[in-house]
C-alpha cells in the first residue's frame, strides 16, 4: 500500500511565499509510485484548503493556491483518515514551524516530518533558543531581548543598556521569524530606533546582537536519537548581510559546498551541531548555522527546525554533497517521521 503523505504548505506567516516554492519543489520531487500525495493549502488567513491528489508535476505555484469553499476543512479531520498517512508540514515561521501544527498533529496522533513541539517553538523564539544554547554551553554573540512593552515604557533604558552592552554596529531582530524578514543592521542610535520600531511590525519580542564579521557557516543533522551531520556550506551574500532580498530574490549569493575550512574546525561544528541538536531535542532534521570569526572563533548563530528546502537551498544540497539526493532525503525524512511515532507508543 502505498503511503500516503499530506504535505501541509502556504500558511498564516510572513514567510508563505517561501513555503509555496518549497511545496512545488517537494511534490515534483516525491515518488508517486511510492506515495499517494495529497496537498494541503493553508492561505495567508490560516484557512485549511485540501486540494486533488497529486496526478503529476506541478507546474505553476498558483496552482497549488487552492480556495474553494467546499474544500476548506477543519484542521482537526485530518485525524479522520486511514493508517497509513503521515503528514510533512512544509511550513515556515510562525504558524507552522513553532510547533503550534506540531501540537495538533500530536494531539490527533498523525505522524509528521520533522521536529516536534519543543524543538519547533523553542528554535522559532531566537531568545527561548539563546537560553538553551547557553545552558548547553555553546559560545554566542552577546544579546538583548525585550517586549514591546519595555519598548513603550522605557526607552531611554533599553537603549541605553544595548549601547552599553553590545555597542554599534548591532542587529535587530524580531524573536519569532526566519528569513531575514523584519531584521536589519543599525550602526547608529538613529538607525537602532527605526530597526526597532520595523521588527516590532512582526512581533511584540525583540532580540538584539553584536553584530560580528564573520564567514558564515551551516551543516545540516537529520536523525531522532542517533544524529548524522551533512559537510559544512558557507554562504556569501553580495550584500551587505544575509538578508530577505538575497535568500530569495536575486539569487546572487554564492552557495560554496563544502566550505574550504581545516578538517579541525569541521569536526568542531559537528560537535557543536550535535550539542545544540540533542540541547533542542531536535528530530527529523535541522540547520544549524554559525559564525567563523578570522580568529577561528566558532559562533552558533541560529538553529532552523524546517530549514529552506527547495533542491537549491542549502539543507538539501549539504545532503547531495553527503551523498544523499533530493528524493531520498525525503524518503528518510519520512521514514524518520515514523520511526519517532513508533517510539512514542
Ligand atoms: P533568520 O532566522 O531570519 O535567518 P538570522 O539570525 O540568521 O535570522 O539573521 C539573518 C542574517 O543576518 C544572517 O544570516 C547574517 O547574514 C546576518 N546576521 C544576523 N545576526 C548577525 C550578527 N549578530 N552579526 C552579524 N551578522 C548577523
Ligand atoms: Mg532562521
Ligand atoms: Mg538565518
Amino acid at each position: 500500500m502505498k503511503t500516503k503523505l499530506l504535505i501541509l504548505f502556504g500558511g498564516k506567516s510572513a514567510e508563505h511565499k517561501v513555503s509555496m516554492q518549497t511545496a512545488k519543489a517537494v511534490m515534483n520531487a516525491v515518488d508517486l509510485d511510492l506515495y499517494e500525495v495529497h496537498p494541503v493549502y493553508i492561505d495567508a488567513q490560516g484557512t485549511w484548503n485540501k486540494g486533488k491528489r497529486l496526478e503529476g508535476k506541478v507546474e505553476d505555484i498558483k496552482a497549488l493556491e487552492v480556495h474553494h469553499e467546499t474544500t476548506s476543512l477543519s484542521p482537526f479531520s485530518l485525524a479522520n483518515e486511514e493508517e497509513s498517512q503521515v503528514v510533512f508540514p512544509l511550513l515556515h515561521g510562525p504558524n507552522g514551524e513553532d510547533g503550534t501544527v506540531q501540537g495538533l498533529l500530536e494531539l490527533l496522533n498523525i505522524p509528521y516530518v520533522g521536529n516536534g513541539v519543543l524543538a519547533s517553538a523553542a528554535g522559532m523564539d531566537k531568545l527561548a533558543m539563546k537560553a538553551i544554547f547557553q545552558q548547553a554551553g555553546l559560545q554566542q554573540v552577546k544579546y538583548e531581548g525585550f517586549i514591546r512593552k519595555d519598548w513603550e515604557v522605557e526607552k531611554p533604558e533599553v537603549i541605553d543598556r544595548i549601547e552599553r552592552n553590545l555597542g554599534y554596529p548591532c542587529f535587530v531582530k524580531p524573536a519569532n521569524l526566519g528569513s531575514s524578514v523584519g531584521i536589519n543592521k543599525a550602526s547608529d542610535r538613529h538607525a537602532l530606533e527605526a530597526a526597532i520600531e520595523e521588527a516590532l511590525q512582526f512581533d511584540r519580542k525583540i532580540i538584539v546582537e553584536q553584530g560580528v564579521v564573520a564567514r558564515e557557516i551551516e551543516i545540516g543533522v537529520i536523525g531522532n536519537d542517533e544524529t548524522s551531520c551533512s559537510v559544512v556550506g558557507e554562504i556569501v551574500p553580495k550584500t551587505e548581510f544575509y538578508d530577505y532580498k538575497s535568500k530569495y530574490e536575486d539569487g546572487d549569493t554564492a552557495l560554496i559546498i563544502p566550505a574550504e575550512i581545516d578538517s579541525a574546525i569541521y569536526e568542531q561544528v559537528k560537535e557543536m551541531a550535535t550539542t545544540a541538536y540533542k540541547a533542542l531535542d531536535c528530530s527529523g532534521l535541522a540547520r544549524m548555522d554559525f559564525f567563523l570569526t578570522k580568529n577561528n572563533e566558532l559562533i552558533i548563530n541560529e538553529v532552523n527546525t524546517m530549514p529552506g528546502f527547495t533542491p537549491v537551498s542549502m539543507f538539501p544540497l549539504l545532503w547531495k554533497h553527503s551523498g544523499v539526493d533530493y528524493p531520498s532525503l525525503i524518503n528518510r525524512l519520512v521514514e524518520l517521521a515514523l520511526e519517532r511515532h513508533e517510539e512514542k507508543m
